[in-house]
């Protein structure tokens, strides 16, 4: 389970992996404001519980492509793990056939890492498009690809616990995450 981690203004930020809080935490960077269980982390001067919510100390300005960062998880849940080409859903594939992120204009021609230039695709129409444009190997796309809302896809994929969550709302409103709720 990924530690919750907000900015000082008490902004979630993004799920930090518990080892990489607890470092903040010990440099000072970061408070604790939720423990996990009796989970300890044992350095060498300091015994720190293990963090499910941190707060950094100082206000950070997030640049844009920490706040955008693109992950298969939240990718495929933003696409409502659905290929983007034939529509199939994660259950309906066949055989080898996987999930996968698909560069709209590939890397290799100078496409972006970014959400407005990635979508999920199954792994047969991925390897029809290779290095082309979706026209070009006569594939069209389903819905125009943006970049998601954080707190919905946080909401959606469940990778938040109830204290977690509290945060969250506290934030964001009970109204978001309702509205996402009611979603699924
Ligand atoms: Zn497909």
């Amino acid at each position: 389970m990924g530690c919750l981690a907000l900015n000082a203004s008490f902004e979630p930020l993004t799920i930090v992996p518990p080892h990489r809080a607890v470092r903040l935490v010990l440099d000072g960077k970061a408070e604790i404001l939720e423990e996990e269980g009796s989970r300890r982390f044992r350095s060498e001067r300091q015994v720190v519980p293990c963090p499910s919510v941190i707060r950094l100390v100082r206000y950070v300005h997030v640049p844009y492509r920490f706040r955008g960062q693109v992950t298969n998880t939240f990718l495929f849940a933003r696409d409502d793990y659905t290929c983007q080409y034939c529509g199939k859903y994660r259950s309906a594939l066949r055989g080898r056939q996987f999930l996968t992120r698909d560069h709209i204009v590939p890397l290799s021609r100078g496409g972006a890492n970014s959400w407005e230039n990635v979508v999920t695709s199954c792994s047969a129409c991925n390897n029809r498009k290779a290095d082309r444009l979706p026209h070009e190997a006569g594939l069209t796309l389903l819905t125009e690809p943006v970049e998601p809302n954080y707190v919905h896809l946080v909401w959606v994929v469940r990778t938040v616990t109830d204290p977690q969550a509290k945060y969250i709302r506290m934030f964001y409103g009970e109204a978001a995450l309702d509205e996402v709720a009611g979603r699924r």
